[in-house]
């Protein structure tokens, strides 16, 4: 085993945290999953993974300490009883067994949550609408109240320290999501009393309970503070002025400072608004104000960027949430000096929309995540090849490289072959545009690997025939041939093809994303609803082309508000003078002109404009593979045990479904039919 590069030995050092030692630098700060109490053993496991992967410190997501605190729909941690504790103790179990600290998130989120489930009265520092569902509205707080909220803080910290918690949070942070931080902002704490007015009456109840907290479970456990600095709302909000004065009015109090930016859609920025390392400038006065230990984030990913942080004296554990989902072995490999096999994140945020949709969190590069438990899969262990034949990979998309990688680490022989002239398919043409330009580490990762694999052939500039793969005599085949755009309109909103009256107006988005720029005014049709119309919007109009986005949905990139990238899009796109238009649906497309009409009620308005890109659908591209199945009579001579279509070629789907794909066929190939698609359910822990 090769042994890590001396310049990161930094990262490696031990740090105090209060009465605790974390052995290294990496953290993996609070993150929800989508598991929570409703898949405890899911949870508890990936959560193990991640401290076997090398973090020195794994937090659970946010815990609610009170009925009150009802986040349902969405799917988290809770400690209101003794009776949640097993699911905590199960996660915590795994953790210390590969000596990691264990640290919990205790949050009430005051107005942010309806309490569907308990029927609970919401609570605010002042009467307020709650926060998501605006027609219910939380009761201003009490000082009998605030006695309670005190008293359930203490109460959830005791049990944590019972639990065997190590490190054991308050949470003031990510804007409006937590009352403590509620607290914090005049704009909602409007409070006449000693818990309103002045900043210092503003942070009296977080230091009431800091202390409270203290005196209850520090004699043995580290008590830390979450803290957003800045919300980025510019006066209207958080930001350094004030944020300094809070530090400094707290500085010793936390054992731990955990400090970013709110709200979560600026701290978990998307790739295409922001860069590794981007909340360096917001929290950079921290450390000067407190003796005590300071973690930030930044979907880090390069050990350099961490070491250069360290000894700059911005922080001094390296937090993680995207990049330990991404890869959980992220540390050891550093360890290791295997910081090249880093499976890098992309951060295209399709893990956060677990939490909004309330499923086990998925994640576009690491395929295993969420199914380490569930399936039993593990993101570096894999079992061995269940023979020795040797599988043929055609095309070299997400699918096709993560079948290539995760079979040649089951010690199958592997053939890969791609038409295009490099590997990478679908992310290699989407990531040509600028903002998606990071997502191309799915293909740099995985092309990475294969090149230092001995047991696979790649070879691009190759497109394979039905005859070719006949003669290949090679035993199994993944079709991985991928899926192109309609241009016909297509798709939910028309769900019959559109005959329009000038098809030479259309430019497909294969086309687009092949490099071909239309000129004049474009209009750009959304009925895909997810990230690629407005990166497209966004590429045309940075090079100077007017742009209109037409959608049927009531919002632009709708499905976007799942991975936190909606609100950014919004105001790019109107930054850059894109006019958006919503409720539209196409009519007809003339000569130098395009009609739409309201999904509502059919009234029609004409745009002049000199091009039209659909976005509405996709079909997949399984010629090879039917074509294939009706040789089948001369599979046996060629000696094909089986042929199998992968991804977007079987269902045209997101990257992350079509590298799960690839990693499923790996998996399962040579497994009994009775074995595949198997996964365990969570019955008898847990619950509402
Ligand atoms: P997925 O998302 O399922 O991986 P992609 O569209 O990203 O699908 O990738 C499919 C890849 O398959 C493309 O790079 C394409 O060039 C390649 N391909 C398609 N047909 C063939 C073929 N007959 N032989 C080799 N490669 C092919
Ligand atoms: Fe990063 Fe995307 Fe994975 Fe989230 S889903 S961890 S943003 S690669």
């Amino acid at each position: 085993m090769t042994k890590r590069n001396s310049r990161y030995d930094l990262l490696f050092e031990p740090v105090t945290i209060g009465p605790k030692i974390t052995k290294n630098r990496f953290y993996q700060v609070p993150h929800c999953n989508g598991m929570g109490h409703r898949y405890p053993r899911a949870m508890a496991e990936m959560r193990g993974v991640k401290a076997e992967g090398g973090w020195g410190v794994v937090c659970t997501e946010e815990c609610s300490i009170h009925p009150t605190s009802d986040l349902s729909p969405a799917t988290l941690m809770r400690l209101w009883d003794d009776e949640d504790l097993p699911v905590h103790e199960l996660m915590i179990e795994k953790i210390h067994r590969h000596d990691a600290l264990a640290g919990i998130q205790l949050v009430h989120n005051g107005f942010e949550v309806a309490n569907y489930v308990t029927r609970q009265p919401s609570l605010a520092p002042s009467a307020i609408p709650t926060e998501w569902f605006r027609h219910v509205h939380a009761r201003g707080m009490d000082k009998s109240d605030i006695r309670d909220l005190r008293k359930w803080y203490v109460d959830a910290a005791v049990r944590s320290k019972r639990a065997g918690y190590d490190i054991i949070y308050t949470y003031a942070a990510h804007g409006t999501m937590t009352l403590l931080y509620q607290f914090l902002l005049s704009r909602y704490n409007h409070r006449t009393d000693e818990y309103g007015g002045s900043l210092e009456n503003r942070v009296r109840l977080l230091k009431e309970i800091l202390s409270d907290m203290k005196d209850a479970v520090g004699d043995s456990c580290a008590v830390a503070l979450r803290f957003a600095v800045d919300e980025l709302l510019g006066e209207d909000g958080m930001q350094k002025n004030e944020a300094q004065d809070i530090v400094g009015l707290l500085a010793e109090l936390p054992d731990l400072w955990d400090v970013n930016v709110a709200a979560w859609h600026n701290d978990s920025m998307p790739s295409r608004f922001g860069v590794e390392g981007g909340q360096e400038r917001y929290i950079d006065f921290v450390k000067a104000l407190t003796t005590k230990p300071v973690v930030g984030v930044g979907r880090f990913t390069s050990p350099d960027t961490m070491v250069s942080q360290i000894k700059r004296g911005v922080i001094d554990l390296i937090g993680a949430a995207r990049p330990s989902i991404a890869d959980p072995f992220l540390p050891n490999k550093i360890d290791q000096g295997l910081e090249d096999e880093i499976r890098e994140c992309i951060g295209c945020n399709m893990c956060t929309s677990g939490d909004f949709l309330a499923h086990p969190m998925r994640c576009t590069q690491n395929p295993t995540m969420g199914e380490e438990w569930r399936r039993q899969w593990h993101p570096v262990n894999i079992a061995q090849a269940g023979s020795s034949d040797s599988v043929l990979i055609v095309g070299g998309g997400p699918a096709g490289l993560e079948a290539a990688v995760a079979l040649s680490d089951r010690g199958y022989e592997v053939t890969l072959s791609e038409a295009g002239e490099k590997l990478g398919g679908r992310v290699l043409r989407e990531s040509s545009l600028a903002s998606l330009s990071q997502w191309q580490r799915v293909a740099d990762h995985r092309s990475y690997l294969l090149s230092q694999r001995a047991n696979v052939q790649t070879y691009t500039d190759s497109t394979l025939t039905t005859e070719d793969i006949l003669d290949a005599g090679i035993a199994h085949i993944a079709i991985a041939t991928g899926a192109s755009w309609r241009e016909d309109f297509y798709g939910i909103q028309h769900p019959q093809s559109l005959t329009v009256t000038d098809p030479s107006m259309i430019t497909g988005v294969d086309s687009v994303l092949a490099g071909v720029m239309p000129s004049g005014k474009v209009m750009v049709y959304d009925d895909d609803h997810y990230y690629l119309a407005s990166a497209i919007a966004e590429q045309l109009a940075r090079s100077g082309v007017e742009v209109v986005l037409v959608t049927a949905a009531a919002d632009i990139a709708e499905w976007t508000h799942n991975t936190l990238e909606n609100e950014h899009i919004q105001i790019r796109l109107r930054e850059l003078g894109v006019q958006i238009v919503c409720n539209k649906e196409i009519k007809d497309v003339e000569a130098g002109k395009v009609t739409l009409a309201c999904v509502y009620i059919g009234k029609t308005e004409v745009h002049e404009v000199s091009t039209v890109i659909p976005l509405t659908s996709r079909v997949a591209s399984n010629q090879l593979y039917t074509k294939l199945f009706e040789s089948q009579a001369r599979w046996a001579d060629s000696g094909i045990k089986s042929v199998t279509a992968i991804g977007d070629c079987h269902i045209p789907a997101t990257i992350a479904m079509a590298v799960y794909a690839g990693h499923e066929y790996a998996r399962e190939l040579d497994v009994p039919e009775s074995h595949k698609g198997v996964f365990r359910r969570e019955l008898g822990l847990g619950g509402e």
